[in-house]
């Protein structure tokens, strides 16, 4: 655990969240300003710092994310409409929690990339 990182407090339950899925490996919970109507957060409990440190120090870590995810879809129901996985990795991406997470988007008709 990093003593100053929210998504730390979340998993050790000292700061309040909405569980969605959780396991030995990662929590999933739902993001506190949803920009869908299924808008979920999965982080594994292990603290890395983005999405590309774990990439490079734990990729079995990773695809225990990506697992969650898809299940995190399958409970939320939205498997079969479809549903967007995003990391947000620097600045240019407007990444604001450095805790490593994937956005699980959908519910709902999501904007196209240039469509
Ligand atoms: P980022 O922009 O870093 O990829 O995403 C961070 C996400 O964390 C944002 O979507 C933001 O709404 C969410 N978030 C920030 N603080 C909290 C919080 O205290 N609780 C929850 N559930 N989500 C949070
Ligand atoms: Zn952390």
């Amino acid at each position: 655990m990093s003593a100053d990182c929210l998504f730390c407090k979340i998993i050790a339950g000292e700061v309040p969240s909405t569980e969605v899925y959780s396991d030995d490996s990662v929590y999933a919970f739902r993001d506190i300003n949803p920009q869908a109507r299924v808008h979920v957060l999965v982080v594994p409990r292990a603290h890395h710092e983005d999405a590309e440190e774990l990439a490079t120090t734990d990729p079995v870590l990773l695809s225990e994310v990506l697992r969650a995810g898809a299940e995190v879809a399958r409970v939320e129901g939205i498997d079969r409409s479809g549903f967007r996985f995003v990391f947000n990795t620097g600045d240019d991406a407007c990444r604001t929690v450095f805790h490593a997470h994937l956005h699980v988007l959908g519910g709902e008709q999501l904007a196209g990339f240039g469509r």
